[in-house]
């Protein structure tokens, strides 16, 4: 049978649960990393309890159509690929790298988010442009905040190990 734009828009819907699923895992590795940042634990924090709403707003939207987000495709599947690509970067168990794939993986939200937008508005699906929109700004707001740290964390990072090499505290 020839797949729908519908069709396509609710499995970009269910893309994108498994992304934000695998969203909560990374934040959940960075975490633990970031307590000579606490700072950037504070706004991991904050951005781990938007994602789990985020998480609620995908389902509710995805129930409304009669389908499901906890299916085979978010554990499995070629959906996972583009996340799993973005999310290789958090290997690293240094925390600028960490940043660095945060980063990467909220420019990555971003954009499925802005495709989502356009895919509802193609399926006549207005009630889900807000909600779409609404995470689309805290996805902006947090790669914003990272954006404006990475530097500074990057720096600090690196004089902190400065000061370790030199026999100091360091971090
Ligand atoms: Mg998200
Ligand atoms: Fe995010």
């Amino acid at each position: 049978m020839a797949r729908t734009a519908m069709d396509l828009y609710l499995g970009w819907l269910r893309d994108a649960h498994a992304m934000e699923k695998q969203a909560l895992i990374l934040i959940d590795t960075q975490i633990p990393r970031m307590n000579c940042f606490p700072e950037m634990k504070a706004r991991l924090q904050k951005h781990r309890t938007e994602t789990e709403t985020q998480l609620l707003h995908i389902e509710k939207v995805l129930e409304r159509h009669g389908s499901r987000a906890s299916m085979v495709k978010d554990v499995a599947g070629s959906a996972m690929a583009g996340s799993q690509a973005v999310g290789g970067l958090f290997m690293s168990d240094v925390p600028v790298k960490g940043a660095q794939a945060s980063f990467a993986f909220e420019n990555y939200e971003i954009a499925t988010y802005r495709t989502l937008i356009a895919a509802a508005e193609v399926c006549r699906d207005p009630a889900a442009i807000p909600v779409l929109e609404r995470i689309l700004e805290e996805e902006m707001q947090m790669a914003d905040w990272l954006e404006g740290h990475v530097e500074q964390m990057s720096r600090r990072y690196m004089e902190g190990t400065d000061a370790m090499a030199s026999g100091g505290a360091g971090l």
